[in-house]
């Protein structure tokens, strides 16, 4: 067994290893954080930059979309918030002169961490084709580059407009807009791979594909079951929530593969008590097999069929549909296969059914650890008929929670940034803007990744986000990428997108969350929705990192007037200036927004309606909540093998890497390591600190590899593995998706573990 690391980066090749924490946040997160924003900002940016965080007349988090509650704090954020907002407003620059230094094919050879580090981009760079540096260019002749290759297509539906999370609403709504008087509805965007299933299957269920808990639904819960889900590094202000819940006398079900510290204990670094003890926050931990939640809820339910005044009956007389198929579904559910699929026991199965039946307001919170797997619409549907049975939607402290994962991903979607937008919503823009919006569907990730592959889309452009980083089947995605005519990144920061571009590239630099925005009508705010619906408003206040920078509706806007020209009769110019009148046209186009301005004026913004939540009204289309009984499936596993999910480290957002350690992990200096049962590894004779080869099967027959992981004895679910991505998206071939959501399963991956060659 090789027990040396592989060559290759020195750094991120030597992994140091402890055991897991069993508490999150307190001093040492204050001091991470501390140090981190120092480095980058220093002392004194850090103390102005900090405190607007989250506060009501400051920006918002470029982080998670984790909500605001109403009474804020004077330090409103948290270490991984502190690091995205140090990491936006470090002090660092990539200027022209470091582009003349390194050539593109010295950046493809660099890793995530080492390009974020370098800084804030500061020109609009241009690789022309051939080219093997990029090279500063004004912003005219960009949008010249970029109109002349989309002039250049056959049809429109050959460009592909990919949108990341941190957009802002404004310069969303105006980037749809663009697409959409070019003529493509090709709009995918990040949530494509992370939420879509939610998406699927809460609009086919609920008919709204969002959560219908507001913040202080937590605080009134009884029961809280957070499944998949890692809130100490993914959402940490969601453990302060959670806190409360708990001091209100809730219980709290953890469902997860792994043990992780934030639900173990949380020391609130706000409060004396929380710094010095903290709050234990489980009642109870079901480690669960990888992809066994479908088994799970189904189980559940038929238990709660099977009590006696468990099911709310009046409530699903009167609001649900298909309540006899899934019941004859759910009574149907076996205890052995459940217990095969969730390698839980009878015993703690049964405890949770004690929490669920004393529990009259209940509130299921999830993140990708349901959304990654084939079967995650059935899974998200099975916890909606988890919650219907016992009356647990529209109800206060109560509901269907799926906790987003970058800041403005669901306004973004609000903003008709979706590759398959409803007649309703394309009504409404031809009426506003007098044009006629395309029809045809568009592409979403996956799909658009397969259009660059087979030459049938020949322009990419991407409003923020690392798109080759983020996408699965990394091989295939940059193969796809490398044969753009043209690939186009609104960036802030460098990553490795840019090192992996068509014939010709462009990198225009973009405004970050913190900076100040001027335009000809004056200073600038923009405005975002968070995981729960809540609209507010976000301005910075430090200077911008160049004065070469534009801002997202300042980019858009200018590129729709060079692009679409005289056909075009919308006011870009005027939306340029001044993003209130961006405002009153959503008010006229989207339900919800109506006298925008000014109810986001006020402090704190505004809820937006949801009629599952408000009303009990679920514009499905059967007028009701709709049961569902799909087939119970789970991964099966053949012997010898381990089913591997991809997760974040503590020092990692999305595909940003903040640092290589993920210290509630005990994993120190290095991020190619694989998690594995110590019992598992023994029956693979795989010693820690041993070396694998990280080699995923499917149906296809090809080999997909991701060499070089040490191995680490950890406490996982039995059976499962886990290791971080972008590091093993190579191990997720572009066909492997959820069903209806197309959303990549990158949650439960078959591997073999191979030894590495060592040399
Ligand atoms: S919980 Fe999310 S939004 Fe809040 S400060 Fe942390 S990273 Fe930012």
């Amino acid at each position: 067994m090789a027990t040396k690391p592989p060559k290759g980066d020195p750094v991120q090749d030597a992994p140091q290893v402890a055991g897991p924490k069993h508490a999150a946040a307190g001093l040492p997160a204050v001091g991470h954080s501390l140090r981190i924003s120092q480095r980058q900002m220093g002392l004194k940016r850090t103390a102005l930059t900090l405190l607007r965080v989250n506060q009501k007349e400051g920006f918002d988090c470029p982080g998670c979309a984790w909500p605001e509650p109403e009474h804020r704090h004077t330090f409103e954020f948290c270490e991984n918030g502190a690091k995205a907002v140090a990491e936006e407003a470090t002090l660092r620059r990539v200027t022209p002169e470091f582009f003349a230094a390194h050539p593109v094919s010295d950046l493809a050879t660099r890793s995530g961490y080492w390009l974020g580090q370098q800084g804030r981009l500061t020109h609009p760079m241009y690789l022309p084709e051939g080219g093997t540096h990029y090279e500063p260019v004004t912003w005219e002749r960009a949008f010249d580059i970029v109109a002349e290759e989309i002039a250049a297509l056959d049809s429109p539906d050959e460009a592909l407009f990919y949108t990341s999370g941190r957009t802002s609403n404004e310069a969303a709504f105006l980037y749809q807009l663009f697409a959409r008087e070019l003529g493509t509805n090709n709009l995918p965007d990040c949530s494509n791979m992370c939420h879509e299933s939610s998406g699927s299957a809460l609009s086919q269920t609920i008919g709204i594909g969002k959560g219908s808990v507001l913040l202080e639904d937590l605080h009134k819960a009884d029961l809280i079951i957070v499944a998949g889900q890692n809130p100490g590094t993914n959402h940490p202000r969601m453990l302060s929530a959670l806190e409360q819940a708990k001091a209100g006398g809730a219980k709290i079900i953890s469902v997860n593969p792994l043990p992780e510290a934030g639900m173990e204990r949380f020391k609130n670094p706000q409060t004396a008590q929380g710094m010095l003890k903290g709050a234990a926050l489980n009642d109870l931990f079901l480690q669960i097999r990888i992809g066994g939640d479908q088994a799970l809820f189904r189980l559940l339910n038929k238990l709660i069929l099977e009590t006696e005044d468990a099911v709310d009956q009046a409530f699903v007389d009167e609001h649900t549909h298909g309540f006899e198929e899934f019941a004859a579904a759910a009574r149907a559910a076996d205890w052995d296969e459940t217990l095969t699929a969730t390698g839980l026991t009878r015993a703690e199965i049964e405890e949770a059914l004690s929490l669920v039946l004393a529990s009259q307001r209940t509130i299921v919170c999830w993140a990708m650890g349901l959304t990654q797997h084939k079967h995650s619409v059935p899974t998200i549907r099975e916890v909606v008929n988890f919650l219907l049975l016992r009356g647990n939607i529209g109800r206060p402290g109560a509901g269907v929670c799926p906790v987003r994962g970058h800041s403005n991903v669901q306004g973004d979607r609000t903003m008709g940034i979706f590759e398959r937008p409803a007649p309703a919503f394309l009504d409404a823009l031809e009426k506003e803007f007098g044009f006629a919006p395309p029809r045809e569907h568009g592409y979403d990730v996956v799909r658009a990744i397969e259009a660059l592959r087979d030459g049938r889309a020949k322009v990419f452009f991407a409003m923020g986000g690392n798109f080759v980083s983020a996408s699965p089947d990394t091989d295939v995605t940059e193969a796809a990428m490398r044969r753009a005519r043209l690939t186009v990144h609104v960036s802030t920061k460098l990553n490795r997108s840019h090192a992996v571009t068509g014939a010709r590239a462009l990198i225009l630099p973009t405004l970050g969350r913190t900076e100040r925005d001027l335009q000809g009508g004056g200073e600038q705010f923009v405005t975002v929705e968070d995981s729960m619906g809540m609209v507010h408003a976000s301005q910075g206040r430090l200077e911008p990192a160049s004065t070469h920078l534009l801002s997202e509706p300042a980019i858009v806007a200018r590129l729709a007037r060079r692009v679409l020209g005289d056909a075009s009769r919308t006011p870009w110019e005027e939306f340029e200036k001044d993003y209130a009148t961006i405002r009153d046209r959503i008010a006229r186009v989207i339900p919800g927004f109506e006298d925008f301005n000014a109810r986001v004026a006020e402090p704190g913004g505004f809820a937006l309606p949801h009629a599952p939540r408000d009303e009990r009204r679920f514009p499905t289309a059967t007028g009701k909540a709709n049961f569902t009984a799909a087939p119970v499936e789970y991964p099966a596993l053949p012997e010898g093998r381990l089913l591997l999910q991809t997760l974040r480290s503590h020092d990692q957002y999305n595909t940003t890497i903040y640092g290589l350690d993920d210290r509630y992990r005990g994993i120190k200096n290095g991020r190619r390591v694989v998690l594995v049962n110590p019992e598992d590894a023994a029956g693979l004779k795989l010693a820690d600190g041993s070396y694998v080869d990280l080699v995923s099967e499917w149906k296809d027959g090809v080999e997909r590899r991701a060499p070089g992981f040490r191995v680490v004895h950890y406490p996982t679910a039995r059976g499962c593995a886990a290791a971080y991505y972008p590091e093993t998206n190579v191990l997720v071939p572009l066909g492997a998706t959820a069903d209806t959501s197309n959303t990549p399963a990158s949650k439960s991956v078959v591997v073999r573990l191979e030894q590495s060659a060592t040399d």
